[in-house]
């Protein structure tokens, strides 16, 4: 196996290492810059750049460049700390959606404007009795003549209150299995009936929110895929979400500042320091099978798992590196207190464990 970039790639890499440095340099440096580092000014760029939907399909506006290439530029963005956010989850997760799912209609009207880097997404999933257990999801959209009339609670919605769209998870009907009868809906936040409350969380972001639907009428054409199985498509967007490069490098210039400072002369700290640039390039190996789609299927839970594992250990690492001094960087603060999430967003740490052993393992379930 060859592990060296083509030139190509290499000078990729190069352009955006320095991207991401003058971006840093303009808006600020960001840890876990894909979920706390919100420009739409930067975002822009990007898509000026040809770096949102980079890999989607020519036919669709996209550059149809290789997946490596999507990993290699989101790497050094977020490595740096470069403030990708406002088009993470389009670019993620939306776009190749509606490529999959969507009508042609849908297509033309979302996703030009996905790729000049114009429109934020937001994705609401979770409520507050369903997080990992999505089949339980109680927010509905019945229709009524030409609509869908949405009523219930979103919570946890990162960029609630800045997006555009919510890529809205709803129940059509009860009939059935509780996994069947579930939809996905492309809901305009400006539409009435629609309120937002920002949670703040203990590093003081307000990214994630609560979000209300009161009688909320979107037109039917906004129904994406097939009517009531939403469940398998929601589970092939996880794939998109769960084995990317933005669960691996999200601390890395924490760890890049504390290595600087790290007692080396210790040779427990040495031994840490290997273990986690040893993990790092393992998590690298790990996300570059998915991105070259050489995992096997349901395989980015455990590399979800293990990244952001990793990311924690490497936060540990700084922490116990800088100590009480941590607490008065505001910005390294913040990236230490932010870390539980990182085995919480995407599906929990447990969640993933099942997946692997249920899916990929094939070992019996536990009965109910
Ligand atoms: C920073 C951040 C951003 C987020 N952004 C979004 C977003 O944009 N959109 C969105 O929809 N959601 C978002 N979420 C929500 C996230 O997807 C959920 O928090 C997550 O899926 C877990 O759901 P829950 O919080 O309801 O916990 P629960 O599902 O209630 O789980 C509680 C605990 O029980 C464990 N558990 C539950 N079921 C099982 C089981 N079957 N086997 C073993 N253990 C189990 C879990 O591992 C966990 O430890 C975000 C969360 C965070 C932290």
């Amino acid at each position: 196996m060859d592990f060296t970039w083509t030139p190509e790639q290499q000078a990729l890499r190069e352009q955006a290492r320095q991207v991401g440095a003058e971006a840093v340099a303009r808006y600020g440096r960001h840890n876990d810059s894909w979920i706390n580092g919100f420009s739409k000014e930067f975002a822009r760029e990007m898509g000026a750049l040809g770096w949102v939907g980079m890999t989607w399909p020519t036919e669709f506006g996209g550059g149809g460049q290789p997946d490596i290439n999507r990993l290699i530029v989101g790497e050094e963005l977020i490595a740096a700390g470069a403030p990708v956010a406002a088009i993470w989850f389009a670019d993620r997760q939306m776009g190749p959606t509606l490529i999959k799912y969507g009508t042609a209609d849908q297509q033309a009207e979302f996703l030009p404007k996905m790729l000049a880097g114009e429109t934020t997404w937001c994705i609401g999933m979770s409520e507050p009795d369903a997080g990992s257990d999505l089949a339980s999801l109680a927010t509905t959209a019945l229709r009524d003549g030409d609509d869908f009339v949405i009523n219930g609670q979103k919570i946890w919605t990162s960029f609630g209150e800045l997006a555009d769209y919510c890529y809205l998870i709803c129940r059509t009907s009860s009939d059935g299995p509780p996994h069947r009868g579930i939809s996905e809906v492309i809901v305009p936040m400006d539409t009435p009936g629609i309120e937002v409350r920002p949670i703040k969380d203990m590093t003081t972001n307000r990214h994630f929110c609560e979000v209300w639907f009161s009688d909320v009428r979107v037109p039917v054409e906004n129904l994406v895929g097939v009517e009531g199985n939403a469940f398998k498509q929601t589970m092939a967007q996880l794939e998109h979400e769960r084995g990317g490069i933005d669960r691996l490098v999200s601390n890395q210039a924490l760890y890049e500042i504390a290595k600087e400072r790290a007692e080396r002369d210790d040779p427990r700290v040495r031994q840490e320091m290997a273990r986690i640039e040893t993990g790092y390039v393992l998590g690298r190996i790990l996300v570059t099978r998915e991105v070259l789609r050489q995992a096997p299927a349901g395989f980015s839970a455990a590399t979800k798992c293990f990244c952001t594992e990793h990311e924690q250990r490497v936060a540990a690492f700084v922490a116990a590196t800088l100590g009480p001094d941590a607490m008065l960087w505001d910005d390294i603060g913040k990236g230490l207190a932010y870390d539980p999430a990182y085995t919480i967003m995407g599906g929990t740490s447990n969640i993933m464990r099942n997946i692997l052993g249920e899916r990929v393992l094939g070992l019996p379930r536990e009965p109910r």
